[in-house]
């Protein structure tokens, strides 16, 4: 009998790990894969996949409890977002399990807004939930769109970029996660409608509506531009669940301003004795964020509102050593790694917070300044004979004075 080939290929059996026997003829494991890719690029076994395929895994999504454990785990603080964040996307996965509407009762998307100074966990908190649930998860920053036919990138980028992440995979895509960054920044300048064209505000946010709302986009899987001769993959967002998170840099203003003119009449004195002028943000409502230049449109498709408090000292301490990879820890594990056990008291990392306290760092800082007093030791120690090595007050001062740290500008 004539020697088994790849009929597709043409290689012998003996120079591939797997061939498979068909009526007439065979395939080997690599053109079977290389087929399958070019079949989950076509986009034409989407039905089957999404709705068959990806739900078992939906099955198992944790509760909403077990979401915000989860969260506790890698997150300091910020209860009021993680809880608003569990339930959303307890919800959101919840809705993708419920087969076609028969009782009439469609349950909405339930797209998420976080509002917060940079720094206090946004983009954190929507990276841990994606990684829980093992599903796609890209990043993108709004301030890179514009409007279509101007120069920057069509807002169906989002969508190639979580395609690259889920490898091509369309069903894996469409029930992922999108964090858009900044969404602040595509603000409209004012609260007014203008006549003339705003390129990059409300163009885009306008452009974003269909996405966030669930609509079948032509993507260009490489991104980039839409180009008349490319092929396209069709997405489906529906069940992408979109987490925008931004600073609105003095909303608290906007806020007061409203709680000012609800307090008149009425109730007047009872309500403004329970305002917290320190913490305006939660009381944060959807209107807020259509005085700061959101369109209506866009805010009732982000229906889950939250906010992330600013880290004060305290916290600071805590996500230095506290989160599961906190930062300690992580280099505790690149010394033992070198078989040295490294410590730091408890002055080290008071001193080390006051620092980026004092220098306006916040959470992002905190590295880099651990970062300045660990370098001479990373560059010395895995030479030296030492098995361990502890970071004293002493010495992080020593090590941070020569470091020369700049003061980070808040604006
Ligand atoms: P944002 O998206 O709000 O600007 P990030 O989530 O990117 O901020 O936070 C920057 C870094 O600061 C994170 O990678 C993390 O190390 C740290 N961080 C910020 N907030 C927290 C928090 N609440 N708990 C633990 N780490 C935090």
């Amino acid at each position: 009998m004539a020697e088994k080939k790849c009929s597709f290929c043409g290689r012998p059996e003996k120079d591939v790990r797997l061939l498979l026997t068909g009526l007439n003829g065979y395939i080997c494991d690599e053109c079977a894969q290389q087929a399958n890719k070019i079949i989950l690029q076509s986009g034409v076994l989407k039905n089957d996949l999404s709705e068959e395929n990806s739900l078992p895994d939906m099955k198992n999504v944790p509760k909403p409890k077990e979401i915000k454990a989860y969260l506790d785990e890698y997150i300091i603080g910020q209860d009021e977002a993680k809880r608003y964040l569990s339930v959303a996307v307890y919800n959101h996965y919840k809705r993708l399990q419920q087969p076609e509407e028969k009782d009439g009762v469609e349950i909405e998307k339930s797209n998420i807004i976080m509002v917060g100074s940079t720094g206090t966990g946004k983009t954190l908190m929507a990276r841990t939930i994606a990684r829980m649930l093992k599903v796609p998860f890209t990043i993108v920053d709004a301030t890179v769109f514009t409007e279509a036919g101007y120069v920057g990138e069509d807002v169906e980028s989002i969508l190639s970029r979580l395609l690259q992440v889920a490898d091509f995979d369309l069903a894996a895509t469409e029930r992922g996660i999108v964090f858009i960054d900044e969404i602040d920044k595509i603000a409209r300048k004012s609260d007014n409608p203008s006549i003339t064209r705003d390129v990059s505000g409300e163009g885009v946010q306008q452009g974003l509506l269909k996405l966030l709302e669930g609509t079948t986009v032509n993507v260009p899987p490489k991104g980039g531009r839409k180009h008349p001769d490319q092929d396209y993959i069709q997405v489906d967002t529906r069940n992408i669940l979109f987490i925008c998170g931004g600073a609105f840099d003095g909303i608290e203003r906007k806020i007061a301003q409203r709680l000012n003119t609800h307090v008149v009449g009425y109730n007047s004195v009872q309500n403004v004795a329970k305002i917290d002028k320190d913490d305006l943000m939660k009381y944060i409502l959807p209107q807020d964020l259509k005085s700061f230049g959101l369109i209506p449109e866009i805010i009732g498709r982000l229906p889950v509102l939250t906010y992330l408090n600013p880290l004060n000292r305290e916290a600071l301490r805590k996500i230095l050593v506290e989160p599961k990879n906190s930062i300690v820890r992580q280099y505790e594990k690149l010394f033992e790694m070198d078989g040295i056990k490294l410590s730091f008291t408890n002055e080290a990392l008071d001193y080390m917070v006051d620092k980026a306290v004092e220098y306006k760092l916040g959470a992002r800082g905190l590295r880099s300044i651990v970062e300045s007093v660990m370098m001479d030791a990373m560059f010395d120690i895995p030479s030296s004979k030492a098995t361990n090595f502890e970071v004293d007050e002493d010495y992080t001062r020593k090590q941070l004075d020569k470091a020369h740290l700049q003061k980070l500008d808040s604006k």
